[in-house]
């Protein structure tokens, strides 16, 4: 990827960001300064999210990847691997959480946003709230099972005990990208053996 524009501003060097990676200012008014901070951030997370996918991917498994974030700490991290783990939840999104829990001595999580490549799924939104997750990010939509916007829409549902933000489309296109690559050569494997 080309480095982008720097952003000149002081709110950067208290976070684990890399300057050359963050996004380019379009406007320069107050509000549109905080917001870009806000998606920059968010950006760098979903970055880190991007990385587990590509660990998903090198170990055969479909190219999910997530992280947890508490003050700005990264407290918890995980890849899709249900196949490697013979273990039908070890979706990402369910093994940052138990990574951050078993850290935190704590099966509740407040104050935390989770970062994930792709929508999550009915299992994993229940996962979330049950773990008292603040805020949900997510890359790009599963048209087919993702249980937040496109089957489903649980978190706009009123009857849970526990509010669940989200916030989609971080770095969309790159997350998707994975999944379609991934997918791509996996067809390309089953046609050569044919
Ligand atoms: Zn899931």
């Amino acid at each position: 990827m080309e480095p982008e524009e720097i952003l000149p501003r002081q709110s950067f060097n208290s976070m684990k960001i890399m300057v050359d990676q963050a996004p380019a200012i379009p406007h320069e008014d107050e509000s549109s300064l905080d917001k870009n901070s806000a998606s920059a951030e968010h950006e760098h997370w979903m970055g880190e999210a991007i990385l587990q996918a590509r660990i998903a991917a090198e170990q055969g498994e479909v190219p999910v990847g997530a992280v947890l974030i508490e003050a700005g700490k990264l407290i918890g991290s995980g890849f899709n691997q249900p196949i490697m783990r013979h273990d039908a939840t070890a979706h990402a999104e369910i093994v940052a959480l138990r990574a951050a829990s078993a850290s935190k001595q704590n099966y509740r999580l407040p104050a935390t946003i989770l970062y994930v490549t792709i929508e999550p799924c009915t299992m994993c939104v229940g996962a979330l709230i049950h773990a008292r997750v603040d805020l949900l990010v997510f890359g790009a939509r599963e048209p087919r099972a993702g249980a937040v916007v496109s089957q489903n829409k649980l978190l706009d549902s009123q009857h849970y005990n526990h509010k669940l933000s989200y916030l989609e489309g971080v770095l969309a296109a790159q997350c998707s990208a994975l999944v379609q690559a991934f997918f791509k050569a996996k067809r390309g494997v089953n046609r050569s053996t044919d």
